[in-house]
């Protein structure tokens, strides 16, 4: 545990590291990471600046590229550095990724999205908050308790991935199928790939996602024949009422986790049906979004909405066909009482003097790679919410004081009635 004095050292020195974040991140922003299903060329070159920089730090490098035959490397680079600590009972992993998303219409920036541009206490350009921010406050932590000579309790491994913005199968998904052995179940797994503008919400769990598209197939007739036809477009509006209906009877349950704390069901894409008004449409697709509580299976959803469908088909003579375009049961949530939920509450309170509480989300995060295989994961930063927006930034303050919370993680014991009763001793 931290000794006053000891830790009023660490904190100065990230004070006095200012500059120094400021010019990483202006260095990496610098060197674009946009993965091929983006348009971009893939994370190589960032890779190849950030492994420079762990290895000036003395870090133990360990490399686990995802072959990607789409990038002119041929690789997506995933980067794994470790600080040694005392003990090797836990581990202390810290993950963010090296990707970013295009800056889109440039006419939307004010500044050169890939020239850090510092105005006043913010860091303007393209990743500098998604997921720069945190990068550079995790390498600079390490580099102050180095600075120092400082030994953390457990190793502190800093994880760089590719492939975060477009669905992690090359990053946070290849390194844990290629390197399982690495994670253990009482590690403490830190994502600061969310957050909030007070930094208070550790993400913990989220819900299913799981979205259906229906298509509904009747018969096109002139409108002034419309019994000679089958209206599509009626049998769907008949079936959005009984789907409401069905969600509201079946889904009552409540998660006090998650805002608004139950399952939702909207209808919301709709596509064009016919062109013009005197048509009975012959064809009529709509859209579900459902966000669902972990409580519930999303099979079971699917073959609540199946009987819906059925009802609509025999009652107006159409036929539903069903697709997915996303159906995601949501991972098992980290548990409130996990070592990494305490130790993490415990550092941000002495670094932001506020109390963090556990929560979960309506939306989907990298964290469900590791809690699937159960890893606790954590998602916390302190956000300005400025992802994937034009003119994104980071606030200084919130990447130097993020670097504190992860130095102060790292000088940080878990407790022993914490620890599950069966692991061996270290
Ligand atoms: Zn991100």
């Amino acid at each position: 545990m931290w000794r006053q004095r000891e830790w009023q050292k660490i904190s100065d020195v990230l004070d006095g590291m200012r500059d120094e974040m400021i010019k990483m991140q202006t260095e990496i922003t610098a060197i674009p990471a946009i993965g091929p299903s983006s348009g971009g060329d893939g994370e190589t070159e960032r890779a190849k600046y950030l492994i420079g920089l762990l290895k000036e730090l003395g870090l133990e490098i360990s490399e686990y590229n995802a072959p990607d035959s789409r990038v002119t490397s041929g690789n997506r680079p995933n980067i794994i550095a470790r600080f040694k600590g005392i003990y090797p009972t836990h581990k202390i992993w810290i993950m963010t990724h090296m990707d970013i998303v295009p800056p889109g219409p440039r006419d939307l920036w004010n500044t050169d999205p890939y020239q850090a541009t510092v105005i006043d206490d913010k860091i303007y350009g393209r990743g500098t908050e998604d997921n720069q921010q945190d990068m550079v406050a995790s390498i600079a932590a390490v580099k102050a308790l180095k600075s120092v000579g400082f030994m953390p309790v457990y190793d502190v491994n800093l994880i760089l991935v590719s492939d975060e913005e477009t669905g992690s199968q090359y990053g946070a998904g290849h390194l844990l199928k290629v390197a399982p052995q690495l994670f253990k179940a009482d590690d403490i797994y830190v994502i600061p790939d969310a957050g909030n503008e007070d930094g208070t919400l550790l993400e913990i769990a989220e819900k299913s996602i799981f979205w259906v598209k229906f298509t509904t197939k009747g018969k096109q007739v002139h409108a002034a024949s419309a019994p000679k036809g089958i209206n599509a477009h009626r049998a769907n509006a008949n079936l959005i009422v009984a789907l409401d209906k069905m969600f509201k009877k079946n889904y009552k349950k409540k998660d006090r986790l998650f805002s608004p704390p139950f399952t939702t069901a909207e209808p919301t894409k709709k596509e064009a049906n016919v062109p013009n008004v005197n048509t009975v449409p012959g064809e009529d697709v709509f859209y579900f979004d459902c966000r669902v509580i972990p409580e519930y299976d999303i099979q079971q959803v699917l073959a609540d909405i199946k009987t819906e469908v059925a009802n609509i088909e025999q009652k107006f003579g159409v036929q539903i066909k069903l697709d997915f375009p996303q159906a995601e049961q949501a991972a098992p949530p980290t548990s409130v009482n996990a070592p990494v939920v305490k130790l993490l509450k415990k550092a941000i309170k002495q670094v932001y003097n506020v109390n963090a509480k556990p929560r979960g989300i309506g939306g989907g995060t990298v964290a469900a790679f590791f809690r699937r295989l159960g890893f606790p994961a954590v998602v916390w930063a302190k956000f300005a919410d400025n992802a994937h927006k034009p003119n994104e930034y980071c606030l200084i303050d919130n990447m130097k004081n993020d670097a504190k919370v992860y130095a102060y993680l790292a000088g940080m014991e878990v407790e022993a009635k914490e620890k599950p009763e069966s692991r061996p001793a270290g």
